[in-house]
């Protein structure tokens, strides 16, 4: 009974003149036309508030990432309630570009979520192992490790959302087999269960992230595990997200 969710990430892209692509998405839902997915919506920050009223309310916006404090001198970062209050229902957390980019540990993106829990937003927390790490088999000790260090104990399962995404397919056209997928949703949803039992860890969506277009989403989301996608280039345009959406 995992509803799936088909969640775009637009990362630093969009002006206004993007919002159109939002209206696109409203006018599909207006014809329910989207298929039977939940729908969601990481614009950049700037894109909050128009994204909440270009957007039917049965479709979520996400922020992208949030500071661990609720207030302060903290030049340049927004905290959850900011973002709550700008119209994100969700955050995404984690992301490997936010642990490249801004050295975000474990640790900082466990914080974040307590942060942004406290909040009440929904958390969506990034997982995935680099190319070299994949190439020398630490793909599940890494994925481990982040998801023991990332994920708050206090969280609840209706709040929390994982996506796997291997860096090395960010982006670049590559994905897992599905094979793999399925054995790395399965080895995710495990150790959840070991630390949270097994009915939380049956409620929780495990997203796949890495080159989902509309031409490979169906064979992902077969997967039993498999419970949506974090989509990065294709959402920026909704025909791309939609028809990627209606594969499910
Ligand atoms: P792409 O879909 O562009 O590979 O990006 C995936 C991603 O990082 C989503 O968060």
């Amino acid at each position: 009974g995992r509803r799936l969710l088909i969640a775009g990430n637009w990362k630093m892209n969009g002006l206004r003149a993007e919002l159109a692509e939002l209206d696109a998405i409203a006018a599909a839902v207006a014809s329910q036309d989207t298929g039977p997915g939940e729908l969601l919506v990481a614009p950049p920050a700037t894109l909050l508030a128009a994204a909440r009223e270009h957007l039917p309310s049965d479709v979520s916006v996400a922020a992208q990432t949030c500071h661990h404090n609720t207030r302060g001198p903290h030049t340049g970062d927004l905290s959850a309630h900011m973002l709550q209050e700008a119209g994100a229902d969700s955050v995404i957390l984690g992301h490997s570009e936010r642990r490249t980019d801004h050295r975000e540990s474990d640790e900082d993106v466990c914080a974040r979520a307590q942060a942004a829990l406290a909040a009440g937003l929904r958390t969506i927390v990034c997982v995935g192992e680099s190319e070299a790490e994949r190439r020398a088999n630490e793909t599940l000790t890494i994925l481990g490790r982040q998801l023991d260090g990332s994920v708050p104990g206090e969280v609840t399962a209706e709040k929390l959302v994982i996506a796997y995404e291997p860096i090395w397919a960010i982006g670049t056209g590559l994905t897992p087999t599905p094979h793999d997928i399925a054995e790395l949703h399965a080895f995710l949803r495990n150790r959840l269960a070991l630390r949270f039992g097994h009915a939380f860890a049956s409620c929780v969506r495990i997203l796949y992230g890495g080159s989902v277009k509309p031409s490979n989403a169906a064979e992902f989301f077969a997967l039993d595990d498999v419970d949506g996608a974090l989509i990065g280039g294709a959402s920026l345009k909704a025909t791309d997200f939609l028809a990627i959406a209606r594969s499910a």
